[in-house]
This record gives structure tokens, sequence and C-alpha cells, in this order.
């Protein structure tokens, strides 16, 4: 039951369409993922400080550093080994999923190889042969067809144990590998490391904390450089390099008088179909039957980000929201493909007349229906299930239909391409524009919402303290849509910059944020930033860059911030990840892998005082540059205040 009524939903949100959508849902009587945090409350304090162990039968157990309770498992692990066990399962889960999303891209390719669909092409036959000339494949004389079979078998080597290095991490600058050589982190086989993984997790295999980290960052660099990237890549041969448009954000992007189908996931393989499908004269001719002005998409989460990038389709929100849709009464199918899905939402549905379909096999929910996605006949069925939602407009209830806010405009589509496309070809203008000073530095700010953190304000205050002062931001996932809603990813949020990145920002039509997609697409930064990197002959870790993940919640992310900073990238979490148990583990990661990775974690939940240490270290990296640098010192650290949850 819905606990909190009128502006006490603001504490829970920056944005009003969350607002006016949780009173409905508390008037309703509908239940919320922040009820249910409610209902959790307190959180079990072993779990958050990550000394809770239940991997095998003798326990579970838990160990009290901090206290007079054991100090050990019934297997004689202490505190830093089931830290670090349950951190390194954390990065293998996250880091499977990205790769087993590209993996499903892959096989896809390796389809249109074969000539085993009916719907796949090559939208990017110049992506296809470059990255062929990546991996050795021979091009000359040879069809795209032939190309993506001979390119698709070489990728499933690097899911393989054949390979000593994964090609794609052959990207990073040569001393960024020779870190990873040195510390025996260079990513092998994408699926070796991850059952690597779970195997010195079992119990009694790798007891030694530091060892297991260092397996962590092995992991996560497997995805980054490995399964995250291929995702990406392939993504753009299959369905085509995003460039900039202009679309719209928040919920007010769905219609009152048309079929609203909202595309949920991280998967573009049937969000593809789904808008061919709904742009076929047949179905908007049964819609239209029905009593709808059309067929609308909206997009939710990465799946979301993934079809706005490309396609220009709106974006009804973030991951807070996949309830919320709902509650407007006007959605007519959500469709979801995997990740970040709350099973919440088919109860939701029942609520309401909206069909939640689920497609893909290894991504089952209870109370939705399932139309099993079969490439092959992709067409097919993406005509199904659009049919399916269009037949369900009927049974909308009008009265039940509220959409409460107007969309915001957004530009989208910053690929790394499209980046250098506008820059006239060459990093050249950037690197001076740093150079000069007129933009200090770079962020990414990425991530999801975790309703432990007022939603979007962890992504929105940090961004802004961030243009503000000449810090360019690069957004992907749900990071990029707190952005977008705020109004800070449009041309003429230049204005909100400081005088140099405003100025650069307005002489190329640019917004200050630029979004560069999908939570997998936080491989285009890596790419971005090693092209820098090489451009200027120096290391990633040289670089006056940084990331933050503010308002994290799911392993990936964990997984995510681990090759950022494995790659020398310092990363600010706005969420404490469950390792505080351990004060080895938490130096380590916190000022030990400096040593290692020239970068660290820093925890930090006040947007303000994060942006202070981002600049701080910006201004650092700038004066080892020999760039001119404002004293790192001399940036004020605001008082640390409780965020109110
Ligand atoms: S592995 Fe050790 S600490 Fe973990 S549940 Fe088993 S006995 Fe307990
Ligand atoms: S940013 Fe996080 S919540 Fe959003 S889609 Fe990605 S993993 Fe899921």
């Amino acid at each position: 039951m819905a606990t909190l009524g009128g502006n006490g939903f603001k504490r829970r949100s920056i944005t009003s369409d969350t607002w006016q959508m949780l009173e409905i849902a508390h008037r309703e009587g509908i239940e919320t993922v922040w009820d249910r945090l409610a209902k959790q409350e307190p959180q079990c304090g072993y779990c958050n400080l990550g000394t809770s162990c239940r991997i095998c039968a003798m326990g579970p157990c838990r160990v009290d550093p901090f206290g007079d309770g054991p100090q050990k498992g019934v297997c004689g692990a202490d505190a830093d080994i089931i830290v670090a066990r349950n951190l390194l399962r954390m990065i293998a889960a996250g880091a499977s999923s990205h790769s087993d999303h590209g993996r499903d891209i892959l096989e896809t390719l390796h389809r249109v190889g074969e000539g085993k669909t009916d719907v796949y092409k090559i939208t990017e036959p110049g992506k296809l042969r470059r990255l062929a000339a990546e991996y050795g494949v021979e091009t000359d004389g040879k069809s795209d067809q032939q190309i993506a079979a001979a390119l698709a078998w070489e990728m499933m080597e690097d899911y393989g144990m054949r390979r000593k290095k994964l090609p794609l991490a052959g990207r990073a600058p040569k001393a960024r590998q020779e870190i990873w050589e040195r510390t025996g982190t260079f990513p092998r086989g994408i699926d070796r490391e991850n059952v690597e993984a779970l195997h010195r997790t079992h119990m009694g295999v790798d007891n030694d904390w530091v060892n297991l980290l260092l397996h962590g960052a092995r992991t996560g660099l497997s995805d980054g450089w490995g399964g995250s990237m291929i995702a990406t890549e392939l993504s753009d041969v299959l369905f085509g390099v995003p460039t900039p448009k202009t679309s719209s954000m928040n919920l007010g992007v769905l219609k009152a008088d048309e079929v609203n189908i909202i595309l949920h996931g991280h998967n573009p393989m049937l969000s593809e179909v789904i808008v061919a499908a709904a742009q076929d004269p047949e179905m908007i001719k049964l819609a239209e039957e029905k009593g709808a002005q059309g067929i609308n998409l909206a997009g939710l989460c990465c799946t979301g980000n993934e079809v706005l990038m490309r396609k220009g389709i709106p974006m009804a929100g973030n991951h807070l929201m996949q309830e919320l849709a709902i509650v407007t009464g006007a959605v007519e199918a959500m469709i979801v493909d995997y990740q970040c899905i709350m099973p919440a939402v088919t109860e939701t549905a029942k609520c309401y007349h909206t069909k939640v379909i689920s497609t893909f096999d290894k991504a089952k929910f209870p109370g939705a229906e399932h139309i099993s996605f079969d490439p092959a006949r992709g067409r097919e069925i993406g005509v199904q299930i659009v049919r399916l939602a269009v037949e369900n407009y009927t049974n909308r209830v009008p009265d039940r239909v509220f959409i409460p806010v107007e969309p915001e405009p957004v530009m989208v589509g910053f690929s790394v391409e499209a980046i250098l496309g506008a820059l006239g070809g060459t990093p050249d203008p950037l690197v001076n524009a740093i150079k000069e000073g007129k933009i200090r530095g770079a962020v990414g700010v990425v991530g999801c919402n975790n309703p432990k953190i007022r939603q979007d304000l962890g992504h929105v205050e940090l961004t802004k303290r961030l243009i503000e002062n000449d810090i360019l931001v690069v957004v992907t996932g749900c990071a990029a849509v707190a952005n977008g809603k705020a109004g800070l990813m449009v041309p003429e949020a230049a204005e909100k910059a400081g005088g140099g990145l405003g100025a650069v920002c307005k002489a190329l039509g640019i917004p200050p944020v630029l979004h560069m997609g999908s939570c997998v697409d936080n491989t285009r930064i890596l790419v971005l930033a090693a092209a820098l990197a090489n451009h200027l002959g120096v290391d990633i870790s040289a670089l006056p860059l940084a990331g933050a993940a503010p308002e994290w919640y799911s392993e990936k992310a964990v997984a995510i911030g681990c090759y950022v900073v494995a790659s020398g990238i310092y990363t600010v979490l706005g969420i404490a990840p469950p390792v505080f148990g351990s004060p080895n583990v938490v130096k380590l990661l916190t000022q030990g892998l400096q040593d290692v990775f020239g970068a660290t974690f820093a925890v930090e939940p006040d947007p303000e005082r994060a942006a202070a240490l981002i600049r701080r270290h910006i201004e650092r990296k700038r004066a080892a540059l020999g760039l001119p640098a404002l004293d790192p010192e001399k940036i004020a650290m605001p008082q640390a205040e409780l965020l109110p949850v």
C-alpha cells in the first residue's frame, strides 16, 4: 500500500510526471518500487556491508568485522574473502548479462551471413568492413554477406578459450595494454573470464582477496572491450550507426488518441522489427478501424535508447518509470526483451488493460503473454505483436487515461562517428578546446535509477555542476534519460554551460550533454577515450576524464564501473557497493588501484560533492599534462548533506 501522498511524492523524484503518476497509483492502491523499498527497510546490514555469504550449504554465514560477532564463516572465510567473492560474482553477473546480449546480436549477424533471416541485413557495410579488417577477415572481392559470415565466425572465438587476448582490446593505447599484461588482467575470452569468476568464487578455490579482485578487473574488461563492445559494434552494422537527430522524452510522449506500444529492455533486435511493423499500412489501417489515430511507439530503459539513437523513437522514461507508464492507462502493450524489467510490471498491468508481452525464451514473466522471438521470422513476429497491441485498443478505459506532462525535446544520436563527424572528421578541435581550457575535460555520467536516491537528482545535479564548469558530459542509459527530461540535451542548453563549453557547443550546434546510447554503448565512451589518448600519444589515465554512476542499481553497472576504472578512468559512484565490511577491499578500490590501473573508485552520494571531486581530479590531470589548470584545492568541497530518499 502506498504510504506517501501530496507533496510527499516530491521526495521520491525531481520529475513532475513521476509525482503525478505516483499520486494516481497511491489513490488507486497500486504498489510501486518505492513502496516495496519501504517494506524492505531496514535492509540487512550484513548484506549492505557485503559480509554475508550463502554460496555453500555449510552456510549461510555472516561475519561481523566491526563487532563481537563471528569473524569467519563456517569454512573460515573472513570479511576480505567474502566481500571480494561477492563483488566478483556481481561483476561476473553484470558482464555476463551484457555479453550474452552481445552474443544474441552476434548470432543474428551470423544468420545474416548464412542467409537465414527474412528481416535483418547489413545496414552499414563500411563499418562491417572496418571491423573485418580489425579481425583479419579477408574482404577483397567478398560480398557483405560473406564478410558477415566470416566476421561472425571470428567473433564467436572471442567468447571461447582459444584466444590469448580479445582483439577489440587492441583499440586501447599500447600503454594501457601493457598495464593489463603486467597485471595479468588482459581479457582472454568472454565466457572464459565469467566462468572462471564462478569457479574462483566457489568455496575453497581462490582465497586471496587481491587475486579475486584482479580477476574481477579482467572479467569486467572482457565485458567492456568484449561482450558489450561486440553488442554495440554489431548493432551499428545491422541497424545503423546513430547520427544526431531530435526526439522527445518523458511520459508526455504517450498519445491519448493513438495505440501506445512501449519497448522495454535492452536488445534492439526485437524493437527494430516492431518499429517496422508499426509502420505497416495494414497495421495502421487496423488501428484506425479500432478508433485510434495511429500507432505510437515509445521506449523505456535501454531498448528505448537503442531505438531513440537510431530511429528517433521518443523515450517514455527511465528505470523507475516502468510501472508509472502503465498507470497512465494509455499503454496497449509493453513489449519486453530482457534486463531491468521489474517482475512487478505484470502486476501493475493487471490493474489496467495493458498487455505485457515477453519475447525472449530466456526472460519469461509470470502474468505476461509470451511470444517467442525467432530472428529467422522477425517480420512475422513483429506484425503479430503489433496486431495484439492494436486489437487491445478497444479495451482501453478512456476515463482512466491520464498523460501528465508535455514532452521535453532532446537531441540524441552522438556515436563516436557522429562526434568526430561534427568535429570535421578529426578529434583535433576537441583536443584543442581541451588544451586551451575552453573545455576542462569530459565526464561520462551513466547508469540507472535507484529508489534509494531521489529519482534523477543525482544525474541532473551532477551534470549541471559539470557543464557549468566547462566540463563536457556524455551520457548513456537511464542517466541520459534523466538529463533529457531535465532539458539538458538540446543545443539551447549551451546557455546553462560555462562560457568556454557553451561557446564550443553554440559553434557546433550541439548540446553540452551528448547522448551516446544505451548501457552497452558505454563502450562508445571507451572507444572515444582511446581515440583521444592515441591521438595524443598518452594512456587513457593521463586524460582529464572521469566517470560517474550517481544512481546505479544493477550488477551490470558494477561490471561497467570495473572496466572503466581498469581502463584508467576515475569513477564516482553515488550508491555504495556492498564492500564496506572489508576495509582492505575499500582501501584497494579507492586508493590501491591507483598504482595498478592509474585510476580508482570514489563513493559520493551528494552530487555537489561528487562534482567537486571530479573537478579536482580533472584539474590534476590537466596540470600533469602541462595544460593550464586550476588549483584543485581551491575548488570548494560542499558540506556533506544527507540526501532525502
Ligand atoms: S563458503 Fe564459507 S562463508 Fe560462504 S556459506 Fe559456505 S561456509 Fe559460509
Ligand atoms: S542504466 Fe541501469 S536501469 Fe537503466 S537500462 Fe541500463 S542497467 Fe537498466
